[in-house]
């Protein structure tokens, strides 16, 4: 009788959820299975998240609780799941209530995400109310982080403020049955935002009554348009029309670096370039990024798109409006709407007047863009994506850390900059910020801490940045001085970072190669093996010390480090190349001159510049267009992967440093492009000899430290012949090998590696 009693007396519990649970559909989930189970009481959002109280006997009510952690809408992701008991009050319905404003914010915001199938059925469906409208959206697709101005997550908090619902969409949003229940940004062509097409001035063009429709005629006839988007505007042409292609280049004085394309669809896809499984996961998936792909030969798209490259950027359609758009093309050029390093265009104010002289017109629309969000990039690498720029769809999403610490804002480095906020042990990057090397991108980086700490509700206890005085990142964290701070080197913070991508928290060997940063003394590294954690860290071995003649200037021009290379191998007595290097014989003089003498040219163990001169002596490129160009077109040369032919390095102990010295491998070279050898060939020898090297050392430290972890980060395991030939020779030799996978193992995941070092540390000199 006991049992019998207790399932028929009333219940209530009180659920406490946290995690992604606003703005994807949560709510009208909860009330659709209370309705389900027969369960009353109410749910409603706060500033932490979804709290529900649910009254029902223990048998529904158990089934409720059941479904409720089981059966999740698609977006959602919970990270806490809490239920209490409290009294029963005989509540007779089930209610969503009004949010609730709490002083404690850990609600987590979406990510941007891509128009849903429910969606575009009704975009294409000449019955529908929302036809051909291009903000079409609902609980489970949309823009979401890019219009958000505050939490709690509702309308008043969001960019749609600006557009009142009509009677039509006001019943969708108070519906509970219908898909845009409490849809935030929900709109229809009656209330919600327009499209307009602008002039090349900037001016309303007449008589327009289908801006989209025009602005596909302009496109035909070869004209760059500025189309604002979901995270900011692209610059579009015909990526078949190979003279508008070229305009775009000249007019923004872009000459070489691939432009991205938006490609229709999969099928569209398939006849530019090659697409395998994980890939095509990648590129259909609701975050949408730009997937790097080989080119098929003979895809007729113009040259221009990507010369000297053998692969594309491509992305499909995210918004309603790219799906009007892209209707009518197989493929768009969708270049980020910048001028030359400055942050991507996202105000209609601003557009006409930054991109003056670019754009022949604008298609401009009335919803704001509250933080602008460039797209994101990501390489299939070891069967695995692998992030190279991580920002729209994916911000802010967390990383979760193995455990909770001090809340650290970390400020990264200098190229492709991230912030990164901790809360807990959670860790929010911050969208693409840029390269900080102006004014228009250190105020980006301004505005993204403060809205990072206004959406988080967290205060840093403690600032994070590189060690390079110079760096506007330090600089910021020098202007901030009412909080401590705390400098980390660079490559400790790859290290770190890697470590915390795969949620490990002990120590590793710390393969970092890259471009350039500030080692602790002064000197310039980027070819590293560290031994280190969190905490510390400890320089094992390192590539030799090239010197770099004209110092940046030897980042632009590879020949330089050729020639330094050169000198390194043979001495004073370089020989003559097959490959014109384009300097005269008397600056070929000037530069050996300056490196005898030392003269500005600082040393460096750089992996990137190595590439850079060995790119250069197999006649690959002698003067780069844009960063990492050299190694890209290098990488791309190998054909053939599978052979294990090598060039030598000489590892030499130097008191307690292992050095990879490549004056062997450079004269292979030159022995070999003597011999006529192609690129392709030294390409793959070249590849294969530094993956050998990278394990040959790690086996020596091994012995040293009895350390089985290998964690490989830094830009230049972009590369992904390297990583996997690098990681396939670790794994024979027993080692477990990290690779980055949720934040890019170039200097945009680096904000992530200083958040948890300066976290450890903070946290142990507090205790
Ligand atoms: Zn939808
Ligand atoms: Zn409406």
């Amino acid at each position: 009788m006991r049992g019998l009693k207790g399932s028929c007396e009333l219940q209530r519990k009180r659920i406490e959820i946290e995690g992604i649970v606003q703005g994807v559909g949560f709510r009208p989930f909860v009330f659709q299975i209370a309705q389900l189970h027969g369960v009353r009481g109410w749910v409603c959002n706060d500033s932490r998240g979804v709290v529900v109280e649910a009254e029902a006997a223990s048998g529904p009510l158990e089934s409720f609780l059941s479904d409720l952690r089981g059966k999740t809408p698609p977006l959602a992701e919970i990270t806490r799941f809490d239920v209490t008991d409290c009294t029963a009050r005989g509540a007779q319905r089930f209610v969503i209530r009004d949010s609730v404003e709490g002083t404690h914010r850990t609600a987590r915001i979406t990510p941007d995400t891509h128009v849903c199938e429910a969606c575009l059925k009704e975009l294409f469906n000449p019955a529908d109310r929302r036809y051909h409208y291009p903000f079409i959206n609902c609980t489970h697709c949309g823009p979401r982080f890019s219009i958000v101005t505050g939490i709690p997550y509702d309308r008043v908090k969001t960019t749609m403020v600006d557009f009142p619902m009509c009677a039509a969409c006001r019943d969708e949003y108070q519906d509970p049955n219908s898909r845009r229940f409490h849809a935030q940004p929900n709109a229809c062509p009656v209330c919600g935002p327009q499209v307009r097409l602008l002039s090349a001035q900037g001016q309303g063009l007449p008589d327009m009554d289908d801006p989209v429709a025009a602005t596909i005629d302009l496109l035909r006839q070869g004209r760059i348009v500025a189309i604002k988007g979901l995270g900011g505007f692209h610059l579009a042409v015909h990526a078949c029309h190979s003279d508008a292609v070229a305009e775009l280049r000249r007019r923004k004085a872009r000459d070489e670096k691939p432009f991205a394309l938006m490609v229709r669809d999969l099928e569209a896809a398939r006849k530019l370039v090659r697409i395998d499984a994980a890939e095509e996961t990648l590129l259909i998936s609701t975050a949408r990024p730009i997937v790097l792909l080989d080119q098929i030969p003979g895809h007729g798209l113009s040259p221009l798109v990507a010369p000297h490259n053998r692969s594309f950027g491509v992305m499909l359609p995210y918004t309603p409006l790219h799906h009007l758009l892209l209707e009518k093309f197989d493929a768009l050029v969708m270049t980020s709407a910048n001028i030359s390093d400055e942050p991507i265009v996202y105000r209609n104010d601003d557009a006409p007047r930054r991109l003056c002289g670019i754009a022949d017109a604008y298609l401009v629309h009335d919803r704001r863009i509250h933080t602008r969000t460039d797209d994101s990039i990501v390489r299939v690498l070891a069967g695995r994506p692998m992030m190279v720029r991580r920002s729209r769809g994916y911000v802010p999403r967390a990383v979760s850390l193995s455990h909770a610490q001090p809340a650290v804002l970390a400020l990264g480095a200098e190229l492709k900059d991230t912030l990164c906020l901790t809360q807990g042990d959670r860790a929010f990057l911050s969208q693409h910020i840029g390269d900080l090397k102006n004014h228009e991108v250190y105020r980006a980086l301004e505005q993204s801490a403060a809205h990072l700490e206004e959406i988080l509700a967290t205060r840093p206890a403690v600032l994070a940045h590189d060690l390079h005085p110079d760096y506007l990142s330090t600089h910021y964290a020098q202007q901030r001085d009412e909080l401590p701070r705390m400098a980390v080197q660079h490559h400790h913070a790859h290290l770190a970072s890697c470590l915390a991508d795969n949620g490990v928290d002990a120590p590793a060997i710390g393969v970092i190669f890259d471009g350039i940063g500030l080692g602790p003394e002064g000197t310039i590294w980027g070819g590293e093996f560290l031994v280190g954690d969190f905490e510390d860290f400890l320089r094992a071995g390192h590539l030799a010390c090239l010197p770099m003649p004209g110092g940046d200037a030897a980042t632009r021009e590879p020949r330089r480090m050729a020639l330094s290379a050169l000198r390194h191998a043979y001495g004073e007595d370089i020989p003559s190349l097959i490959h014109d290097d384009g300097f005269t014989d008397q600056e070929r003089r000037l530069l050996q001159q300056m490196v005898a003498r030392k003269l500005n040219s600082p040393l460096t163990s750089s992996c990137g510049r190595l590439f850079d001169a060995v790119a250069a002596l197999a006649g690959v490129r002698q003067v780069v267009s844009y960063e990492g160009q050299a190694a890209l077109e290098f990488e791309q040369a190998v054909e053939r992967g599978d052979e294990t032919a090598a060039y030598h390095f000489e590892i030499q102990n130097e008191g307690n440093l292992l050095i990879c010295d490549p004056a062997p491998l450079i004269r292979q070279v030159v022995e070999d492009v003597r011999a006529g050898r192609d690129p392709a060939w030294i390409s793959l020898r070249f590849h294969n000899g530094l993956a050998q090297v990278i394990a040959e050392v790690c086996c020596r430290i091994r012995l040293q430290t009895g350390l089985g972890r290998v964690a490989l980060s830094g830009g230049v395991f972009q590369n992904r012949i390297l990583t996997e030939k690098t990681s396939g020779l670790l794994e024979d030799e027993g080692f477990d090998v990290l690779l980055h996978r949720q934040v890019p193992p170039n200097d945009g995941g680096l904000s992530l590696g200083q958040a948890v070092i300066a976290g450890r540390r903070f946290g142990k000199k507090s205790t």
